[in-house]
């Protein structure tokens, strides 16, 4: 890629949907998982300055639907290999800050066009190492796309970037330049593109990173940062530490680390908040958090809406990847003249719904893991005496030992039982009924998170107030409230759901650069100054 091609990059779209259902891609996507699984089991090093690393101790990440197939082995970084890591980002920070941006925004683009190539590949890591159906596994490579043309052009756009005004006798300059290391700490669920979106998204500005994926999902961070070295990544650019919470606090303690980019739960994002706030002996700056929390999100389903539409929207969303997903519906507030007939249908849908192996393209699968399968059975538990049981409620066995639970429906759930606030993070839905819609608007707000909602409703007075009054990040009518896509639907939530961050929209970037204002007095010197 040249900088030619740059100048005329046509404008961003998002990359297209696959169709499962062509006989090509299902075969394309059969021979993938093939291939794949002749590489499981592989051993990964850590990456620190483009040296592969040892260490004393390994751990394994495995397939959620079958315990015993190991995805790969990784060598588990200590406070050592976190420490140098953090160095190396720093001694290339000093480099990769003085690169054009025509250099990195043209990594991006060549990491894209890799990935492209390598589609059905990636889908079958992350249905293999996570648990994603086909068509999950899909959205979760095409947003990896999207994110990396959408920052792409957003940092070609950052770089001309000017004053509003030019205050008369003077020429002003304005710059987003980088802060300068940061570690990413990216979550289990979406583990390729978010993972690659936060990395993204700080080194095509000019920082360089140390990136911590989550011990869940490490083999497919690994094959990433193998793709980015082949597009060019300079050595020290992005720094790969595998391991889990004690390696993260190290990152985020560490005196040179100038921000950290976290998508993850609200417990250890506040943790990080609390902690990065503390001055480190030797640090020069504040360290800024970019936090992208959990979600408890809602469907409020009005009285005249199109109930089928509703029933199949609150069924996507709330057991898509069997609810594992920040933005995963995990109430719906139903209107009380049509609760029981919608009832009826959510049942049926939801018992519809074929359950297994993800590499056999059922429609729900596996939770992530033991600790994930104990945490959704133990809330099953809670809600049989805080709702009644409409389908579901148990664990599947398998011959696999897979970690499967059943989609999950309570109904008659009041607004403040805990399965009505809590994130679960797994397939149980909690219904509850509304009288009207000022209660039904009150009670969708009555949560500490905001991340995101919908409505269904065929009133446009509704939206409207919906619009208004409904608080949180990523709202949507008349559709689910999963599935934003990078640039139509910036994504970050509300309140303890984060720091509003809005990946994939057009304020992103700003939040790894710090702008800085140079004003000079015109025919103070003779010559013309550079921008
Ligand atoms: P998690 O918070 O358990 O872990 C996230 C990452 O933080 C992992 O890499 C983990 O190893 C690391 N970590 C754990 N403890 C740490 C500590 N003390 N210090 C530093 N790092 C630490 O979350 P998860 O289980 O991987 O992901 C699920 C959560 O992420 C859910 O709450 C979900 O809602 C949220 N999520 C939010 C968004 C969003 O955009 N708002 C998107 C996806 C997931």
């Amino acid at each position: 890629m040249t900088s030619t091609t740059i100048n005329n990059l046509p404008p961003f779209s998002n990359e297209p949907f696959t169709d499962f259902a062509t006989v090509e891609n299902k075969r394309a996507m059969l021979e993938a998982l093939d291939h794949v699984r002749a590489e499981l089991g592989q051993t990964y090093d850590l990456i620190i300055a483009g040296c592969r690393l040892e260490t004393p101790e390994t751990f394994h990440s495995v397939n959620p639907a079958n315990p015993s197939e190991v995805i790969g082995i990784h060598y588990a970084a200590r406070a050592k290999e976190a420490n140098e890591a953090v160095d190396a980002a720093q001694l290339a920070f000093d480099r990769w800050k003085k690169t054009s941006v025509a250099e990195r925004v043209t990594l991006l683009l060549r990491a894209a066009d890799l990935i492209r190539q390598r589609h059905f590949n990636f889908c079958a890591w992350l249905t293999l190492e996570v648990g994603k159906n086909w068509a999950e596994a899909d959205a979760d490579v095409g947003e990896t796309i999207d994110f990396l043309e959408f920052y792409a052009r957003e940092a070609l756009r950052l770089d001309a970037a000017t004053t509003p005004i030019q205050y008369p006798g003077e020429r002003n300059l304005f710059r987003y330049i980088p802060l300068g290391v940061g570690a990413v700490i990216p979550p289990w669920n979406f583990p390729l593109a978010i993972m690659a979106g936060m990395t993204a998204a700080a080194i095509v500005v000019g920082n360089t990173v140390v990136l911590k994926p989550s011990p869940d999902a490490p083999t497919i961070a690994a094959r990433f940062l193998t793709l980015m070295e082949e597009a060019g990544l300079p050595d020290g650019v992005i720094n790969l530490l595998q391991g889990g919470p004690e390696v993260g606090r190290t990152l985020v303690e560490n005196p040179q680390v100038r921000f950290i980019a976290f998508t993850g739960s609200k417990k250890v994002g506040l943790e990080i908040h609390e902690r990065a706030a503390r001055t480190q002996p030797g640090q020069h700056f504040i360290k800024r958090t970019i936090l992208e929390l959990g979600g408890k999100d809602t469907i409020l389903v009005d009285a005249d809406c199109d109930l089928d539409a509703a029933v199949e929207g609150v069924t996507a969303a709330a057991f898509g990847f069997n609810g594992q997903k920040c933005s995963a519906c995990s109430r719906v507030i139903v209107d009380s003249s049509i609760y029981d007939a919608f009832c009826d249908r959510l049942k049926v849908r939801v018992e519809s719904l074929t359950n297994g192996a993800p590499a056999e393209n059922f429609q729900t699968g596996p939770v992530i893991n033991e600790v994930a399968k104990k945490r959704v059975l133990t809330y099953i538990e809670v809600g049989r005496s805080e709702g009644r049981l409409l389908t579901g409620g148990s664990n599947v066995e398998t011959d696999d030992d897979g970690y499967y639970v059943a989609p999950t429906v309570f109904v008659d759930v009041a607004p403040t039982a805990r399965i009505a606030q809590e994130e679960i993070f797994g397939p149980v839905l909690a219904v509850i009924r509304s009288e009207n819609f000022d209660e039904a608007l009150a009670i969708a707000n009555n949560t500490e998170y905001g991340l995101t909602g919908a409505i269904y409703s065929s009133s446009r007075e509704k939206l409207n107030r919906a619009r208004d009054e409904f608080h949180v990040g990523n709202l949507y009518f008349n559709r689910k409230c999963t599935g934003a896509m990078v640039g139509a639907h910036p994504f970050g939530g509300f309140n303890m759901s984060g720091t509003d961050s809005k990946a994939g929209g057009p304020d992103y970037l700003t939040l790894f650069t710090q702008a800085k204002s140079i004003a000079e007095k015109c025919g103070s010197i003779p010559d013309t100054p550079a921008k």
